[in-house]
């Protein structure tokens, strides 16, 4: 592993969304003077993805750019925007790009992020959406308008995001889930009820234990045949079931893969000048295994870790991070704080009809605590979640 007085500029990022921001942030502000270059396939300056399923879609914010122009030229970070890195050469430590060009690094740092998952089969039409970039989220909120008949299928956050973002365009909206209820898989069923029933609630016709067999239409998508037989007439579909890491362009690089890149618990991968993070990483966990974790904070509890490895100056306490994660899902914050685990017990200490409070425990530890509109009771928990607080004393104490 490399220190400060070794690093051997330039730095290079590929990708340039938030981990890669975030890790160029830190590694400036650990020290680290030398060349600092970003290359990142889309044209848009780096720009924050979760107002896309909420504020973005809803027609009431364009502009989610996560730094100006200004704050790069400053720091000296070169942005090389709109050129997609293709292939790693790790012997001459180069990077090619699609535009023929090769960029030599010092030490790479891979933050290419993730790609949605397609479902294969399915015809070519108009009116059949994803949701990851900006451009997506603009072609999306070009065809909800009121009365507009929208399928949505996956109710993990992105699709569950999406069903509330409609429903408050007056879009009648059918969400279609193969588990017993949304975001089941991530939180568990109990929990996954309580979120089903805020959907049913706006008017969300919700499906579960049912998924999408086809879709018809002449040109543009009109009809949808989910796998209970039942046809709906649709004219917008947005599939949202789940990602995968963007790891294609490393193929032949000998950079260790399993979903998403393997890199030890500071983002190193088995070559000591090629390191990855955010959202396609998958780093050793202090617990053991390995873990790709696909939210908001990680990318950068995750940057400040490796900038430190990576300069030599790293504070050994920041692996020590409580995980977090929210969704926004009609105007209630869903929130995460701990290593939330869909088989867990779980202990549900609130539940008004809309907003709650549950715990997370395995092996009578408190791992994690969930709420909906509870802000502040969950945010309260970190400490005991860090200290693996026991849970019987935690039930004991909490409020009827
Ligand atoms: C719609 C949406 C809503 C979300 N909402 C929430 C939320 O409410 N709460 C939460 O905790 N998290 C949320 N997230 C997750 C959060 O946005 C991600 O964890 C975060 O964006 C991860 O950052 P990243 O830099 O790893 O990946 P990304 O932000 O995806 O950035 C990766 C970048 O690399 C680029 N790239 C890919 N391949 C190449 C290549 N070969 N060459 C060059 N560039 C390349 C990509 O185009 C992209 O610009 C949401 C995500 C989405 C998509």
């Amino acid at each position: 592993m490399s220190s400060n007085e070794n690093t051997a500029g330039p730095v290079v990022i590929v990708g340039a969304g938030l981990a890669a921001v975030r890790a160029a942030e830190e590694l400036r502000q650990s020290g680290y003077d030398g060349e600092l270059v970003l290359v990142g396939d889309e044209p848009h300056l780096p720009y924050d993805r979760p107002p896309l399923s909420k504020e973005v879609v809803r027609g009431e914010r364009d502009d989610t750019t996560l730094r100006p122009q200004e704050f790069f030229d400053e720091r000296r970070i070169d942005l090389r925007l709109g050129v997609a890195a293709t292939g790693l050469d790790r012997d001459s430590r180069t990077v090619s790009l699609a535009d023929g060009t090769e960029i030599a690094y010092g030490e790479l740092i891979i933050a290419t992020g993730l790609a949605p998952r397609r479902i294969p089969g399915l015809p070519e039409l108009d009116g059949i959406h994803v949701l990851r970039s900006v451009d997506e989220s603009h072609a999306l909120r070009a065809e909800l308008h009121e009365g507009t008949r929208a399928l949505v299928v996956g109710a993990g956050f992105i699709g569950c995001e999406l069903a509330a973002s409609m429903r408050a365009l007056g879009v009648e909206v059918v969400l279609v889930e193969p588990q017993s209820a949304p975001l089941a898989s991530v939180l568990g069923e109990r929990i996954g009820t309580l979120v089903g029933r805020l959907h049913t609630e706006a008017g969300v016709d919700l499906r579960t234990g049912v998924g999408l067999a086809s879709l018809t239409g002449d040109g543009r998508v009109s009809g949808a045949v989910l796998s209970d037989g039942t046809e709906l007439a649709v004219d917008v579909v947005a599939i949202g079931i789940g990602s995968i890491p963007v790891t294609g362009w490393l193929e032949g690089s000998g950079v260790e893969l399993d979903n998403g890149v393997l890199c030890d618990e500071v983002g190193c991968t088995g070559d000591p000048h090629v390191w990855a993070i955010g959202d396609v990483a998958s780093w050793r966990h202090t617990e053991g295994g390995h873990k790709r974790v696909e939210h908001w904070s990680n990318a950068g509890d995750q940057a400040k870790i490796l900038a430190g490895a990576l300069t030599g100056t790293g504070d050994p306490d920041a692996l020590a991070q409580v995980p977090y994660f929210w969704s926004d899902q009609y105007g209630l914050k869903i929130q995460a704080l701990g290593t939330v685990s869909a088989d867990d017990d779980v202990h549900l200490i609130k539940d008004d009809g809309r907003k709650f409070v549950a715990y997370y425990s395995r092996g009578g530890v408190l791992t994690a605590v969930v709420g909906a509109g509870s802000a502040g009771a969950v945010m309260k928990m970190r400490a005991k979640i860090a200290a693996g607080a026991p849970i019987g004393e935690l039930l004991e104490s909490a409020p009827a």
